[in-house]
């Protein structure tokens, strides 16, 4: 088999999302030169994701908005989109890739390679009417779902389910969400989050039923008609929306040899255990406050690949970041900032429009959930990012103000 870009500087990155347009452009801004293709499997140029759930599902933004850059931007800056293109070995060693039959050499390799759906239960297995949502293409197929009357069960009460039931329930569809684990929203926020969601959703006539799962589905005609929970509760319904959760991407990774461990283990640095390759993104492990660590977040996949990048071209520096998150649901504005891993305290401050709740571990403050709170938001971020240590027995004391604390941290 004959080697494209055989001899020649030529950086591939596998994966066409967030994490992989970011990395490209900050190779590009960095002065690299060389050749630079990135291979996507879908047939659509760097997108971004979190409108799939929100303004895309709503048919408030077309499929052009939710291009990072127009199709043709790519090729004015020298970087070979290719898409519809899955790769599908990586050679370490030879330092080469396998494409659509095709052998492309590379003198540096970055994997951006992202998440895929956890498989379908398998009560669903060849049952119509059940839909992912993970891809614009999903998207499109479960918009179709999306008309008044309509009963939408959605499986899962993380991100993914809990915004597709207020944009579904918005719409006029009868939903009703099934979350496995005690309460909606476990894996990423306390129990006063879930209550302030579970509470929105109610009130906009969402049944949330929690610690509950499907034990089997009738369909009719091969499509979903009706799914009966494991407490005996059977629901009749149009169509269902499965969201729970995500794996990592590491498949190639792990076939070539490389450290994986719940996705692609890499350094502070973006390098794998292979010279000359990265990841960064959703698929990648980093060593993170001592721990490896895997964040499924935009901020991640932009301020990771950046730091990749940047080793790629000879300027090491340590990816630690201050993580920040964030979700539309109705006209709530949830936003999350910090990793609340480990908390053992949580406070609730109440503003003039909203509120927030904050985190501890052992006394200090390491992370806020901030609910139509965009001021206390800001202001927890740059605490945060300054490395301020935030007290408990501060936050606690009448008259708190973030903002005045955050200026006394800046100062
Ligand atoms: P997620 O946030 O991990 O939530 C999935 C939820 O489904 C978990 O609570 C999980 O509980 C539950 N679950 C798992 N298996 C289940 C079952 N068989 N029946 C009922 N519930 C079950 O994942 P997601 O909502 O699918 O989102 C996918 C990815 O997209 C994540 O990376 C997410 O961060 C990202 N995303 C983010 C946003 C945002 O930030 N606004 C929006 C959309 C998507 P267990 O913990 O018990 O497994």
């Amino acid at each position: 088999m004959d080697q494209e870009h055989a001899g020649e500087d030529h950086i591939c990155i596998v994966g066409a999302g967030q994490a992989a347009a970011s990395l490209a452009l900050r190779l590009r801004h960095g002065g690299y030169s060389g050749a630079l293709t990135l291979f996507g499997d879908e047939p659509h140029p760097p997108y971004q994701r979190p409108p799939l759930s929100k303004a895309y599902l709503k048919r408030e933004w077309t499929v052009d908005r939710l291009y990072l850059r127009p199709a043709e931007f790519w090729s004015g800056v020298g970087v070979d989109v290719v898409t519809g293109a899955p790769v599908t070995a990586i050679d370490p060693v030879a330092r080469t890739l396998e494409v659509g039959g095709r052998k492309v050499a590379w003198t540096k390799l970055a994997l951006a390679t992202g998440t895929r759906p956890r498989p379908l239960p398998p009560e669903f297995a060849g049952i119509s009417g059940v839909y992912e949502l993970r891809g614009l293409a999903d998207a499109d197929r479960l918009e179709g779902e999306i008309r008044p009357g309509r009963r939408l069960l959605v499986l899962g009460g993380g991100y993914v389910g809990l915004e597709t039931a207020a944009v579904a329930a918005k719409a006029g569809l009868v939903v009703t969400v099934v979350e496995r684990a005690a309460r909606i929203l476990e894996r990423v926020a306390c129990a006063e989050t879930s209550d302030v969601i579970r509470a929105l959703h109610a009130g906009h006539g969402v049944r949330i039923l929690e610690g509950r799962s499907v034990a089997g589905v009738e369909a009719r005609d091969g499509t979903v008609a009706a799914v009966t929970l494991d407490d005996g509760t059977r629901l009749e319904v149009d169509a269902v929306l499965v969201g729970i959760g995500v794996l990592p991407r590491d498949e190639l990774a792990r076939a070539a040899g490389l450290t994986c461990e719940n996705g692609i283990v890499v350094d502070v640095h973006g390098r794998t255990s292979m010279p000359g390759i990265w990841a960064a993104g959703d698929c990648a492990s980093f060593p993170f406050q001592g721990l490896p660590t895997r964040l499924e977040s935009v901020q991640n996949a932009v301020d990771q690949a950046e730091c990749a990048a940047d080793d790629m071209l000879g300027h090491a520096r340590s990816y630690a970041p201050v993580p920040w998150f964030w979700s539309d649901q109705y006209d709530m504005k949830l936003q999350i900032v910090g990793l609340n891993r480990g908390y053992d305290a949580v406070l609730r401050r109440r503003s003039e429009r909203g509120e927030s709740l904050w985190y501890f571990r052992a006394g200090r403050m390491i992370a806020v959930d901030a609910l139509n709170d965009a001021r206390t938001y800001m202001a927890a971020k740059k605490l945060l990012e300054a490395g301020a240590v935030v007290t408990l027995d501060e936050v606690a004391a009448e008259g708190f103000d973030p903002v005045a604390r955050m200026k006394r941290a800046a100062a």
